[in-house]
């Protein structure tokens, strides 16, 4: 089997580390199609929550998180929740 240099540097989650290694050499396309298919996805549970946004703080926490989000409904509330606040 072909030795896998992944990764680089020392991991802070060695049982993590070793099961991507695993995976990886299993079926070299696995982590590579996840990945795609979690990008593809519309919008995730969090983009879709509810939960209040609590204070002007807290909308610009949201917003970076969700910022990379087309389109997010997450990130949409808590841009309105900012111009509330301080329009
Ligand atoms: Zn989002």
């Amino acid at each position: 089997m072909t030795e896998i240099h992944l990764p680089t540097r020392a991991p802070h989650n060695r049982a993590m580390a070793a099961t991507l290694q695993i995976w990886h050499n299993r079926d070299r396309g696995l982590i590579q199609r996840t990945l795609d298919g979690l990008k593809a996805m519309d919008h995730p549970a969090a983009c879709r929550s509810g939960a209040p946004i609590n204070g002007y703080a807290h909308a610009h926490q949201v917003m970076a998180a969700h910022a990379k989000h087309r389109g997010c409904p997450r990130y949409q509330a808590a841009f309105e929740r900012t111009q509330q606040e301080r329009p």
